[in-house]
């Protein structure tokens, strides 16, 4: 379906009592069912604000957000929203981690618990359900957080910098595997980064900001389908996305 998301004009003014801040001045953009969209920009320019605000938890001053026609304000339960920590409970075993959204919203039917295990026996944390999060690696722990997102079944989901606190090449693997499993489970994916390649490997489109506050400074697809995130960064076609970019942003 064309224009799943729709983002209509958002502006998003923050109040203090003793000064307002202009974080988004006007933003549109729309995102395909399916597709994967990314959110660039400099940094302080509003990405995390915008997200927050398709995520209904931080209010805009003008504009609407649709989600498949409908104000996405009433249909919050259908949104994941992961950030860079991955919040995991240290208390808790990797199973009731996962199974903590359901838990909350009182959804643990037979249904929804299996497919809570089918999806930690796809991606290899079955062996794992019932270790502490302390004794995974953080691409485990943020695989782990995935799942917690996933099991509630939502619509489309949201990363804010998701992998941005981990080492560069445990980056790079969990994007691909974060990549490979929303693919696989047909999400459609917004994701706010500052890392340029990170967008490119991940995205069908990217939406490039400008400084605060924020309009969108291009849109630019990108035509690389199911290419991998790491076998991206070695097509001949990624140093001209990255330059692309990379030309906005300095400009
Ligand atoms: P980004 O994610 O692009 O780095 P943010 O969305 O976090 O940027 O912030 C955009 C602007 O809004 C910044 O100038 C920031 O200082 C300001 N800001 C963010 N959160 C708040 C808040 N809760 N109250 C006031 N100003 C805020
Ligand atoms: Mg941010």
């Amino acid at each position: 379906m064309s224009n799943f998301l729709q983002v209509n004009n958002i502006q998003i003014i923050y109040q203090t009592p003793t000064e307002e801040t202009m974080a988004v001045k006007d933003v549109s953009f729309s995102v395909e069912e399916g597709q994967f969209v990314s959110i660039v920009g400099p940094s302080g320019c509003g990405k995390s604000t915008l997200l927050s605000c398709i995520a209904s938890l931080t209010t805009q001053q003008k504009g609407l957000i649709l989600l498949q026609g409908k104000d996405i304000k009433t249909q919050r339960s259908d949104i994941g929203y992961m950030l860079q920590s991955d919040n995991l409970m240290p208390w808790r075993s990797i199973y009731k981690n996962v199974l903590i959204g359901l838990e909350i919203r009182n959804q643990l039917t037979q249904e929804n618990i299996e497919y809570v295990n089918s999806l930690l026996k796809k991606y290899g944390l079955w062996q794992f359900k019932d270790s502490f999060p302390a004794r995974l690696s953080g691409g485990m722990r943020q695989r782990v957080a995935l799942i917690r997102t996933l099991a509630i079944k939502p619509k489309i989901l949201l990363l804010d910098e998701a992998f941005s606190a981990l080492d560069y090449q445990t980056r790079v693997n969990v994007s691909r595997d974060v990549f490979s499993i929303l693919r696989k489970e047909n999400k459609t994916l917004v994701m706010v980064t500052h890392d340029i390649p990170e967008a490119i490997s991940m995205s069908d489109k990217v939406v490039i900001l400008s400084a605060r506050p924020s309009v969108v400074k291009k849109e630019l697809n990108i035509e690389l389908c199911d290419i991998d995130p790491v076998n991206r960064r070695n097509h001949p076609a990624f140093q001209g996305y990255f330059n692309t970019i990379w030309k906005e942003l300095s400009q």
